[in-house]
């Protein structure tokens, strides 16, 4: 089992997470931005290797201090195999990463952006990067956004899971910093469409 640490940095309420197995003493940075000196030093601090970055997607404020962990920890970057980033492995939809006794599964959830995943951690964690916040979704309105494909994504993927996963957001955008996915069902207005043309009409005012 692993343990998960979550950071609010920066100035867009981002949440940087490390994923930590306490037993092999390693970790996996989450979307690497701001204030990471804090991040490694509290890694570094307590034994423990960072040895991966995971980025959830490409854009800006997920990825940004990914140089910085590069140089300080060696770690190799993961990500969808679809970002047009640099990237040590690409991963696909349905792909499971070993981490130590942990598995880490990958759910790829086009539509904030053509290049957005979760992840499942030992079915109990979920990752959402911006995908899913608490209480709300990612922008659909921007470059490389695609309401269609968000669709898909909460519908055919995200709202057929656990319930009992821990929701952790990519950003401190709802009134708590982590929720439950079932609670995310019943309360979230994006799990709440009937169909997909009310979603889209919706999504597109
Ligand atoms: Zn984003």
């Amino acid at each position: 089992m692993v343990k998960i640490e979550q950071f609010l940095v920066g100035k867009m309420d981002n949440f940087t997470y490390a994923i930590i197995d306490e037993k092999n003493r390693k970790s996996i940075i989450v979307d690497p931005s701001w204030d990471l000196e804090i991040i490694i030093d509290f890694l570094e601090k307590n034994g423990i290797e960072n040895t991966f970055i995971i980025n959830t997607h490409s854009h800006f404020d997920h990825v940004v201090g990914n140089d910085q962990v590069v140089k300080r920890t060696g770690a190799k970057i993961i990500q969808h195999k679809s970002s047009p980033l640099k990237k040590d492995i690409g991963v696909s939809d349905g792909e499971s990463i070993k981490f130590g006794e942990s598995e880490i599964k990958i759910i790829h959830t086009p539509g904030h952006s053509g290049d957005s995943i979760c992840l499942i951690i030992d079915d109990k964690i979920l990752l959402t990067g911006d995908t899913l916040f608490v209480g709300s979704c990612g922008r659909l309105d921007l470059q490389g956004s695609d309401p269609n494909k968000m669709y898909n994504s909460v519908y055919n993927k995200l709202i057929s899971l656990d319930g009992n996963l821990i929701v952790y957001p990519g950003h401190h955008y709802g009134s708590t910093k982590t929720s439950t996915l079932g609670k995310e069902k019943s309360t979230n207005f994006v799990f709440k469409f009937h169909s997909r043309q009310e979603f889209l009409n919706f999504m597109d005012r």
